[in-house]
């Protein structure tokens, strides 16, 4: 059994402390900023013995070097970003297994919105923590990769059980929602989702985690394949590949 914290940090990241129940291992996940993720581990008691990357934005990196400091913790990151990841003991790539604790994580090879980006998946637990690649209603921005690429990228999550909870890096749910009605305007779960989206973002509570199957559901990322949101973008016999492209370019002009 694996224990999640959520720590909000910076502006709208997200990280997360794992706590190995059976040996008392605890991660940290993408530390934007090591304080609060210090605070939070000494008021639960916890001792961080591990610190995992998915890419190497400051948003995800910046407390890595004073939560090592402090905790002795062994870093692991993609092998992809080793130039331009510090402080790195281990590196993972797609295909590798994470081991913390007890735990055993597979890691997905997900370029596009880096070069370099994993993601993580803990099978036994169904936990995802795919970073910056897939959002509660959206995906990471391009700023390395192409939209074929991450689409490539995003097609390996939709093999994994519907039911996985899936731990997104940021809080980028209400804006992501406003953007998907105009895609899929009709989809009925997405409509429901919007709703209790404002409701929680109203009352200052997070939207995230989520799962795979509310985002195989309403993520118009995910769903290229759909009969209405191809027929919404006028693009009823594209490829998947070029409606997925046509998504993330309105969304990045929305
Ligand atoms: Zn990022
Ligand atoms: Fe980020």
């Amino acid at each position: 059994m694996i224990n999640v914290k959520q720590i909000p940090l910076l502006s709208d990241n997200y990280c997360y402390l794992l706590r190995d129940n059976e040996t008392g291992a605890v991660a940290v996940i993408d530390p934007g900023d090591a304080k609060p993720v210090l605070n939070e581990a000494k008021r639960l008691g916890w001792q961080i013995t591990d610190v995992i990357l998915t890419h190497h934005h400051y948003d995800h990196v910046d407390g890595v070097a004073e939560i090592k400091a402090q905790t002795g913790a062994t870093v692991t990151g993609p092998t992809k970003d080793t130039h331009r990841i510090e402080h790195l003991d281990k590196t993972v790539d797609g295909g590798d297994t994470l081991t913390f604790g007890s735990q055993t994580a597979k890691v997905f090879y997900v370029p596009g919105h880096t070069l370099g980006h994993i993601a993580y998946w803990f099978e036994k637990s169904g936990i995802l923590f795919p970073g910056d690649s897939l959002f509660a209603l959206g995906c990471g921005r391009l700023f390395e990769g192409t939209p074929e690429m991450m689409w490539q990228s995003l097609q390996q999550y939709l093999s994994l059980p519907k039911q996985t909870v899936v731990y997104c890096a940021h809080e980028y749910t209400l804006a992501n929602a406003e953007f998907a009605l105009t895609i899929d305007p009709t989809n009925k779960d997405l409509i429901q989702r919007v709703a209790e989206i404002r409701k929680l973002r109203s009352e200052g509570k997070p939207t995230v985690p989520s799962t795979l199957d509310e985002e195989f559901k309403t993520n118009p990322f995910l769903r290229p394949n759909d009969p209405q949101i191809r027929e919404q973008l006028k693009m009823v016999s594209a490829t998947d590949a070029e409606v997925f492209k046509e998504i993330r370019l309105r969304k990045d002009n929305f």
